[in-house]
C-alpha cells in the first residue's frame, strides 16, 4: 500500500527527475542519441555538454518544472487557487532569463498587460495562430494541479488557458491532472474509457493519441519526429504510454527519455504520472539525490503538504 504522502512526493520528484534527465536527449535525432549514449542515457552525469545542454547543471530541471513550481508557489502562498497570482508568477519567471521557455509561452507572457488579463491575452495569441497553436507548454506543468483535493477538472482547464487556449491543450491538462488525482486520492487507475471520455469532452482529435499510447509500442508514437515535436498530444501520448506500459518508474523514465524528441517535457509529464502510480519510494535514490535543486523541491513538497493538510 503506497501512502498518499508518498504518491504526492512521487509526483513532484517524478516531474523534476523526468525533466532533468530528459534534457540530456532533448531535440536529438535517434542517430544522435545512439552516438552520444551508445548504451542509452541512464544518469545525469552522462549528459553531454553541448551548447544546448551546457546551459544547465547536470541534474537540474528546466522550464517545465520551473513553471510547475510557479503554480505550486502560488498555491502555497494563497492557500487556494488564485489564477491571477499564478499568472503573476509566470510573468515574473518570464521576465527573468528563463532558460528553455517555449515559443508560444514566450509570446503570451511577454505581452504588456498579460498579468492583468492573462486569459484574454492567451486567447488572442491562439486566435492569431488561426487556432493552430497547441504546444505542450500547458501540460508540462499541470501535474501539481492533480494534487488539489477537489475541482481538479476546472482548475486544470483554467490554469492551462492562462497561456494555452487550444482545446487540445486543455484536454491534455485535464487528463493528466485527473489521472494523478485519482491515483493520489483514491488509489484508482482511471480506465481507457474514462480517459477517452475526458478527451472527447474537449476535442475529438485527442482520441487518436490515447489509442496509440494504449495499443502500441513506444516507437509508434514517433516522439522524435521533428515536425510534431512539442505538440501537446505527443506529450500526452508519451505520458499515457508510460502510465499503461512502464513496468517500473525507472523503466518508464528511461524509455521515454531515450525516445528523444521533446524529451524533457515528455519525461516530466510521464514521470509525474509514474510517481503517482508507483510512489516516491519506488524511485531509485540516484535520481532523487542527483537533482541539482533537490533542497528547493523538498521545501515545496513540505509547503504543499501543509496547504493540503496532509
Ligand atoms: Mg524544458
Amino acid at each position: 500500500m503506497i501512502s498518499q504522502t508518498d504518491r504526492i512526493k512521487g509526483v513532484l520528484f517524478g516531474q523534476a527527475i523526468g525533466d532533468a534527465l530528459g534534457v540530456g536527449t532533448e531535440f536529438m535525432t535517434e542517430e544522435e542519441v545512439r552516438r552520444n549514449y551508445p548504451s542509452g542515457l541512464k544518469n545525469y552525469d552522462e549528459i553531454v555538454r553541448d551548447a544546448h545542454r551546457s546551459r544547465w547543471e547536470r541534474g537540474d530541471w528546466t522550464d517545465d518544472t520551473d513553471m510547475m513550481l510557479c503554480i505550486a508557489n502560488a498555491l502555497i502562498a494563497d492557500k487556494c487557487v488564485n489564477l491571477k497570482s499564478i499568472a503573476q508568477n509566470f510573468k515574473a519567471w518570464a521576465a527573468g532569463s528563463p532558460m528553455g521557455i517555449g515559443n508560444h509561452t514566450h509570446k503570451v507572457l511577454l505581452i504588456a498587460d498579460y498579468a492583468e488579463k492573462p486569459v484574454e491575452v492567451s486567447k488572442l495569441v491562439w486566435e492569431l495562430s488561426r487556432h493552430q497553436a497547441a504546444a505542450n507548454g500547458g501540460v508540462m506543468r499541470t501535474s501539481v494541479v492533480g494534487l488539489l483535493p477537489d475541482n481538479v477538472e476546472r482548475n486544470a482547464a483554467d490554469i492551462c488557458r492562462l497561456t494555452h487556449y487550444d482545446p487540445r491543450c486543455v484536454g491534455s491538462c485535464v487528463i493528466v491532472s485527473e489521472i494523478i488525482h485519482s491515483l493520489v486520492y483514491d488509489s484508482v487507475s482511471p480506465s481507457y474509457d474514462q480517459i477517452v471520455e475526458w478527451g472527447n469532452k474537449y476535442d475529438e482529435r485527442i482520441k487518436e493519441f490515447i489509442d496509440l499510447a494504449h495499443d502500441e509500442d513506444i516507437a509508434a508514437l514517433s516522439l522524435n519526429d521533428g515536425t510534431s515535436m512539442g505538440y501537446t498530444l505527443k506529450t500526452l501520448s508519451a505520458a499515457l504510454w508510460a502510465y499503461w506500459h512502464a513496468k517500473t518508474f525507472e523503466d518508464g523514465l528511461l524509455q521515454v527519455v531515450n525516445a528523444s524528441g521533446d524529451a524533457d517535457t515528455n519525461a516530466a509529464v510521464a514521470c509525474a504520472v509514474l510517481g503517482a502510480k508507483f510512489g516516491y519510494i519506488a524511485i531509485p535514490s540516484v535520481y532523487k539525490n542527483g537533482l541539482h535543486r533537490k533542497l528547493q523541491l523538498e521545501v515545496i513538497v513540505e509547503g504543499l503538504l501543509q496547504f493540503l493538510n496532509i
